[in-house]
C-alpha cells in the first residue's frame, strides 16, 4: 500500500524515483507522482492511475540530484491527479503514507491562518502544518518533533524544504520507511528491494525517528537528540524480482512453492530441528491468533491444526476487530501474529495490544526486519521470498507451514502420539505439490469466467482452506465468490443457488466425507454446478459431481497446502482469460500499511 522513494546524491534523481516506483508498483497504488529540484525550484509531476502514465509526463532533458516520489493508494479523496503526491505548501514538498486522522481540525485551524488547499487529502494538510511550524521556527527537525506529538494516525513522510536544498528529510510513526546508504548517494523506500538496483545497505527508523539526509552523511533524531544507527545488509538475491518467463509474477509465485516448502522443510524435518527452531510454548493455556486477508485464513487453518493436535484452546481473530474489542487475554496467553509484509497497520496495532495486556507476541513473517517482525518478542521467518503479486500465493502456503510446525512442535512438547512416519511423508509434500502445478483446468476455466456468483463449501480443514480459496478468486477475477461451511449454506445463503450455479467443495477428510456429500447433494438438488476437489482416497459418488479434481493424500498437518494449489490455479487461469490485471488487482494494495 503505497510506496515512497527519495533520492539524493551526484547523478540524476529521476530515473531513480521511477524505477523505485515500479520496485514498488506491487504493493499497490491508484495514482503516482514526483518532486525534483529544477532550477532552484521544487517541480511537481503527478497523475492518476499507472506509473505509465505519470512517464508520459516527464520531461527528458530534465535531471535533478534530489526528488521524491510517491504511489498513492487513496485513503482521503479520490484517486485524481490534484490528489496523487507530492504535495506542496508553503516551504514544504511532501510525500506521505498513511493517515492523518486529526486532519480536519488542523486543516480548519490552517484555513482560519491562511492557508488553502488544491487536494481533498489529509496529507496536503499535514505538509501546510509543517510549514506552519516551519514558517515559526526556521528550523525542520524542531518542526518535525512537533508535528509527531500532534499528528494523531500514522505516517512516513518524505520532504523537500525550500531553504535547503541539499537535505532530503523522513520521519516515520507506523507506516514503514527505511534509509538506503550509497556511495555519494543516499536514498529513502517504503522497502529495502526498491533501492536494491543501487545499494543493499540500509538503516531503519524507529517510530518518531526524524531523518536529515544529505548525499554524503544520515543524522537521526529522536526526540531531538541524535540516536545511533546499525547500518544493515539486506542479503536476498536481487533475481527474486524477475519474472523468469512467465507470464505473471502471480503463476511464478504458484509454481515456486514446491522449492520454497522444500527448502523451508529442511528446517523441519526432524524431531531434534523442530524443537530447535521454534520455543517451547506449552505453558500457555491460550491461544489468540491475529491476522487480515489471507493470512487470518492461515491463522483459521492452523486453529484446526494446534486444537487437533496439540490440545489447546485457540482463537482466531480478525486484527482490525482484536483491536476494539473487549479482550481476555493476560500473561498465560501467547498472541500469533501472522502477516507476509509485517508492516499491516492493524495486526501492529493487535500485537501492542497484546503486549499491554501481558500476552507473549509470536510473530509469523515474512519480511525480515519489518515492523512487527521487531515488535513482537518471539519471530519465526516465513522465507517465502519476495512475493511481487498482489494475491498471495507462497505467502500463504508458507504461513500455514510455519503454523503446522508449531502445531506439531506444541504436541512433541506434550508428549502427544504423533505418526511415526511423519517426517518421511512432510518431506514428500514439495513433490506432491509438483505434480499438481502443470494442469491448466482449460474446461473449468471456460466455465467458471462467465459466472457472476461462485460458491465454495467445505467443512473443518477443508472449510478454513476454501475461505482463502474464494478469497483468491474474487481479489483476481472480480467474480462474486463466498466460502460456506458445508453444513450452514441451507441457513440461508442456499437460497442464492440457481441453475449451474458452481459450487465448488473440498472434501479431503475422510471421518466427515459423507457429511459434505449430503450438503453438495443439497445444492445439486436446487440446480448447482458441482465440482469436487477430493483427495484419491475418498470416495466421491457419481451423482454427487459435475466435475471431479484429484489430488493427493500427505499428513493432514500440510493437507492444506496441497488443497489450495489448485484452487489457486483456477482463480490464475479464470483471472487470465478474463484479462485482469492478475498482479495489480484493482483496489487492492500488498501490504496494508493503514487501518
Ligand atoms: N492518506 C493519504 C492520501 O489519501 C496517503 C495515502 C497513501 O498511503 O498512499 O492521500
Amino acid at each position: 500500500m503505497c510506496g515512497i522513494i527519495g533520492y539524493i546524491g551526484k547523478k540524476n534523481s529521476i530515473p531513480r524515483l521511477i524505477n523505485g516506483l515500479k520496485t514498488l508498483e506491487y504493493r499497490g497504488y491508484d495514482s503516482a507522482g514526483i518532486a525534483y529540484v529544477k532550477d532552484n525550484k521544487i517541480k511537481i509531476i503527478k497523475e492518476a492511475g499507472k506509473i505509465a502514465n505519470l512517464e508520459k509526463l516527464l520531461e527528458d532533458k530534465d535531471s535533478s540530484n534530489i526528488g521524491i516520489g510517491h504511489t498513492r493508494w487513496a485513503t482521503h479523496g479520490g484517486a485524481t491527479s490534484n490528489n496523487a503526491h507530492p504535495h506542496k505548501q508553503g516551504h514544504i514538498t511532501l510525500v506521505h503514507n498513511g493517515i492523518i486522522e486529526n486532519y480536519q481540525e488542523l486543516k480548519d485551524m490552517l484555513i482560519d491562518n491562511g492557508y488553502k488547499f488544491n487536494s481533498d487529502t489529509d496529507t496536503e494538510v499535514a505538509c501546510a502544518y509543517i510549514d506552519y511550524l516551519y514558517r515559526e521556527n526556521k528550523d525542520i527537525v524542531e518542526s518535525l518533533d512537533k508535528c509527531n506529538s500532534i499528528f494523531k494516525g500514522s505516517y512516513a513522510f518524505g520532504i523537500i524544504v525550500d531553504d535547503d536544498y541539499d537535505s532530503l528529510y523522513a520521519v516515520r510513526k507506523n507506516s514503514p520507511l527505511i534509509i538506503g546508504i550509497g556511495d555519494n548517494e543516499n536514498y529513502i523506500a517504503s522497502d529495502v528491494p526498491a533501492i536494491l538496483d543501487y545499494t543493499n545497505k540500509y538503516t531503519l527508523l524507529n517510530n518518531y525517528d526524524i531523518a536529515k539526509i544529505t548525499k554524503d552523511k544520515v543524522t537521526v533524531y529522536n526526540n531531538l537528540k541524535e540516536v545511533s544507527k546499525d547500518i544493515l545488509t539486506y542479503n536476498i538475491d536481487k533475481s527474486v524480482r524477475d519474472i523468469n518467463g512467465y507470464d505473471h509474477y502471480m503463476l511464478k509465485e504458484i509454481n515456486e512453492q514446491s522449492i520454497i516448502l522444500n527448502n523451508l522443510i529442511k528446517n523441519y524435518d526432524s524431531k531434534d530441528k523442530i524443537l530447535k527452531n521454534i520455543k517451547d510454548y506449552t505453558k500457555y493455556n491460550k491461544i489468540f491468533i491475529v491476522a487480515c486477508g489471507s493470512a487470518y485464513h492461515a491463522g483459521v487453518v492452523s486453529k484446526y491444526m494446534i486444537e487437533k493436535y496439540a490440545d489447546i484452546e485457540v482463537n482466531v481473530e480478525i486484527a482490525s476487530e482484536f483491536r476494539y474489542k473487549k479482550l481476555f487475554i493476560d500473561n498465560n496467553t501467547l498472541v500469533i501474529a501472522i502477516s507476509q509484509s509485517g508492516e499491516t497497520a492493524d495486526t501492529l496495532a493487535s500485537v501492542r495490544i497484546a503486549k499491554e495486556l501481558g500476552a507473549h507476541t509470536l510473530g509469523i513473517i515474512n519480511v525480515e526486519e519489518s515492523s512487527i517482525a521487531r515488535e513482537v518478542d518471539d519471530v519465526i521467518y516465513t522465507k517465502a521470498g519476495i512475493e511481487v503479486a498482489v494475491a498471495t500465493t507462497k505467502g500463504y502456503t508458507t504461513q500455514v507451514f510455519i503454523l503446522s510446525m508449531l502445531a506439531l512442535s506444541l504436541a512433541i512438547r506434550k508428549n502427544i502420539n504423533i505418526d511415526k512416519d511423519i517426517f518421511n511423508k512432510i518431506r514428500l509434500v514439495p513433490n506432491l505439490i509438483n505434480s499438481l502445478l502443470d494442469r491448466k483446468y482449460n474446461y473449468l476455466t471456460k466455465i467458471l469466467k462467465k459466472k457472476n456468483d461462485i460458491f465454495f463449501l467445505g467443512r473443518n480443514i477443508d472449510y478454513a482452506s476454501v475461505l482463502e480459496a474464494s478469497l483468491k478468486l474474487k481479489e483476481i477475477t472480480y467474480i462474486h465468490s463466498e466460502a460456506y461451511a458445508a453444513g450452514e449454506l441451507k441457513h440461508g445463503t442456499i437460497s442464492l443457488i440457481e441453475d449451474d450455479t458452481p459450487v465448488i467443495s473440498l472434501v479431503t477428510n475422510k471421518d466427515i466425507a459423507e457429511k459434505t456429500i449430503s450438503n453438495i447433494k443439497e445444492t445439486i438438488a436446487r440446480g448447482a454446478y458441482s465440482i469436487i476437489i477430493a483427495t484419491k482416497d475418498i470416495d466421491i459418488p457419481k451423482d454427487s459431481y459435475n466435475d471431479l479434481i484429484r489430488i493427493d493424500r500427505t499428513v493432514d498437518l500440510l493437507q492444506p497446502i496441497l488443497n489450495i494449489i489448485p484452487l489457486q490455479l483456477i482463480a490464475y487461469n479464470v483471472a487470465k482469460s478474463k484479462g485482469c490485471d492478475i498482479d495489480k488487482p484493482r483496489n487492492l494494495a500488498k501490504s496494508v500499511t493503514v487501518e
